[in-house]
């Protein structure tokens, strides 16, 4: 079958009395004036536990906006269960059937869905309209269309034949199935990590963050309005560590498609080694993990340029992509220039409730995201003049929401802990570094970060770009060149880091999809 040729969403401006605008303002309103009571999917049935959780709006903390049922033992052992039992039927499916369910997943996004993901990512994530609209819409219809297009690409790959043989390559989904464990940042990739696997035939337990369980839940309505068969993927919020422990000691845990912090993935890691002699087939781990993504500037870099990224690609999310700009290595020659720029631009950055379009950044996520980032910045300014050469910004107030006003730790070592710690919030940590030492500095960053995610290089001499790509080879698995560390877009610039950063199996490509199949190669003589 010849697909659609996948094309990227165009994103929506919602610009001031647009029909747009008013529309997913309605539905924001809407949303933040229920009390909501999701319940978990189970074999395409809505369970209720009673062990229900809160949903928090992290910019207006004290609305009250209902909650979600969490999952116990039962209800976890229920979901693998139905994933089992759904498995033959699913994998029996025509694939161009099971293709069609997600390419009319996509369309009733662009559709009827569209307000109410981005509403839900706007009111429990914190996301602003324009960053809802870029990942909830945009970057969920591509990862669905996009990953149809690379199916069939995949499903053609054939091995050469000789005169009385037909060597064939049936591409099975995997012989148990997949556990995806879905971080709060993305609503896209929230969508992605279950669906990758079950395009290619395989039956899913979905495990969302407990901070952003609208979005998931908007998302399962959306694939069961698509035609998503029953137990195909089930979603069970709650406990991330009893829900874990249970699921990787099942005998036919096939795959982890895991997007989230780099402890975690490693302790998967590790309950999955210690049962190893359980599992009916190895387990295909594959995981995105943490970043300290950087942002480095040659002498040559154009100034306007560099202080605009360094602040999108390090504020917008509120700091809260694993690829934001964290750390950043800028010449002794350009410094007055851009901490003039930074400076102004921190100063006018507007930090708020999402509701309001004008804002340009959120609350971040919760209570503890808070407190850690508050630690950070406090830790900075008790040092400034000595080891923290000053810094900008920073202000913080949770009594309305978990506010954190962009922040800069300027003039530091390569060394200090803001330069090498994951803080994931609006702090960016910079190096002043003497401009003749480039060749030097750009050593420092390859080696500087246990991470590998994003990174990016400004500079207008070509030679300086030719060496920066060298020298920070696994610096980054996303690297950019006059642009922001951010805002992969799929099919364009396919997604992942390595090292402590995960295992790089690029979100949105034929690479990912390639993790959930099981080749069966069939000879056949004349
Ligand atoms: N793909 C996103 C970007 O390029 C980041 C994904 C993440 O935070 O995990 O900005």
């Amino acid at each position: 079958f010849r697909v659609p040729d996948p094309v990227n969403e165009a994103v929506r401006t919602y610009a001031p009395d647009t029909p747009e605008r008013a529309s997913l303002k309605a539905t924001y309103a809407e949303l933040a004036n229920k009390k909501f009571d999701l319940p978990l999917w189970i074999g395409g049935k809505a369970v209720r536990t009673g062990n229900i959780s809160p949903i928090v709006c992290p910019h207006q903390r004290k609305a009250e906006l209902g909650g979600f049922h969490q999952a116990g033992t039962r209800e976890v052992g229920d979901a693998i269960a139905a994933a089992q039992a759904a498995r033959g039927e699913w994998a029996a499916m025509p694939w161009d059937q099971r293709a069609a369910i997600f390419l009319r997943a996509a369309a009733l996004l662009r559709g009827p869905f569209r307000d109410r993901l981005n509403a839900a990512t706007m009111l429990n994530q914190s996301k602003t309209a324009h960053q809802a609209e870029i990942d909830a819409a945009c970057e969920l219809i591509d990862f669905f269309h996009f990953n149809v297009h690379y199916l069939t690409q995949l499903y053609g790959e054939q091995p050469i034949s000789s005169p009385g043989t037909w060597n064939r390559v049936e591409y099975r989904p995997l012989d148990g199935f997949v556990f995806a464990v879905t971080p709060f940042n993305f609503t896209s990739i929230a969508g992605n990590l279950p669906t990758a696997p079950a395009l290619c035939g395989n039956t899913v337990v979905w495990k969302p963050a407990s901070t952003a369980v609208l979005s998931g839940s908007v998302i399962m309505e959306l694939l069961q309005a698509a035609g998503l068969p029953p137990g195909v993927i089930n979603f069970v919020p709650g406990s991330p560590a009893a829900i874990g422990e249970q699921v990787l000691a099942h005998r036919d845990l096939a795959g982890v498609h895991f997007t989230g912090s780099t402890p975690v993935f490693k302790q998967m890691w590790r309950s999955i080694g210690n049962n190893i002699d359980n599992y009916v087939s190895y387990p295909r781990l594959v995981g995105e993990t943490g970043g300290k993504d950087f942002v480095f500037a040659h002498p040559s870099a154009d100034v306007q340029s560099l202080a605009h990224n360094l602040l999108r690609g390090a504020f917008e999310y509120q700091g809260q992509k694993c690829s934001a700009a964290s750390r950043a290595y800028i010449p002794d020659n350009l410094w007055p220039q851009v901490r003039e720029h930074l400076g102004d631009g921190i100063a006018s950055i507007k930090v708020g409730d999402v509701s309001d379009f004008t804002n340009f950044m959120g609350a971040v996520i919760d209570a503890r995201a808070y407190a850690k980032l508050r630690e950070a910045i406090e830790e900075a300014r008790s040092r400034q003049g000595g080891r923290v050469g000053e810094v900008i910004g920073g202000e913080s107030d949770d009594k309305t929401g978990f506010f954190i006003r962009p922040t800069v730790i300027a003039g530091v070592e390569p060394e200090y802990r803001t330069m090498k710690e994951e803080l994931f919030g609006p702090v960016l940590t910079i190096h002043i570094y003497p401009q003749a030492r480039f060749e030097e500095t750009l050593a420092l960053c390859e080696r500087g970060s246990e991470y590998a995610l994003t990174g990016a290089i400004f500079a207008e001499n070509r030679q300086a770009i030719v060496d920066a790509t060298r020298t920070l080879r696994h610096a980054a698995g996303n690297f950019y060149i006059n642009d922001k560390p951010t805002g992969a877009v799929v099919g364009q610039q396919p997604f992942g880091g390595s090292k402590a950063s995960g295992t790089n199996d690029k979100a949105g490509s034929l690479l990912n999809l390639v993790r959930w199949i099981s080749p069966r190669t069939i000879k056949e003589t004349f």
